[in-house]
């Protein structure tokens, strides 16, 4: 068994596998392979063969049930898109994070396509309702969640909002999504 002891790690680096040793606090399993689940450096229980992380001293921000993040919409389908976790409140993330908002959170009763919600490369705000394996579940359904800046699908520029509508101010296509309260302010 090679010691990994001392080794900086960052939420989702692989620490090992199950079969060197058991997950300790501050790891989780995701098929067969230890991985961790926070900041911090690698410490190798040899006696109790368990790996754990020694949270780092400045513990570096990543998404909580409850946290209001802003990502970047990576893909969508027709029941879901999946996103980009780039910032938990007001603090951007060292590590690299997925949250996944399916058609039933966005609050609008049922959403027959998501591509009326959320385009890739929308910047949005949601809330995480649940966490598993670094997968994070997120939610719009609230009034100050949803678009917060979208670009036009037809020649990329950004889309304003204007009486309502997200118009683009370039060459005037009308788009829809779901949209923040305070779309476009930041
Ligand atoms: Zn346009």
């Amino acid at each position: 068994m090679h010691n990994r002891s001392g080794q900086f790690v960052v939420p989702g680096d692989k620490i090992g596998v199950i079969e060197e040793f058991a997950s300790g606090p501050g790891t989780y399993v995701k098929e067969g392979d230890v991985r961790s689940k926070i900041v911090g450096r690698v410490v190798v229980d040899l006696l109790n063969k368990r790996a754990f992380i020694y949270p780092s001293v400045r513990a570096a921000s990543f998404p909580k049930v409850g946290s209001v993040i802003v990502g970047q919409v990576q893909s969508v389908q027709s029941k879901l898109a999946l996103i980009r976790i780039m910032k938990v409140g007001k603090r951007q993330l060292s590590g690299f994070f997925t949250g996944v908002l399916h058609a039933s959170d966005i609050g609008q009763g049922l959403i027959k396509n998501m591509r009326d919600v959320c385009l890739a490369g929308d910047i949005i705000q949601a809330k995480v309702i649940s966490e598993k394996n670094m997968m994070y579940h997120l939610s719009i359904a609230e009034r100050n969640l949803g678009v917060i800046y979208a670009f036009c699908s037809q020649c990329g520029y950004n889309l304003s909002l204007r009486e309502r509508e997200l118009r683009c101010s370039r060459c005037g296509n009308v788009e829809r999504r779901k949209i923040a309260l305070n779309y476009g302010v930041e």
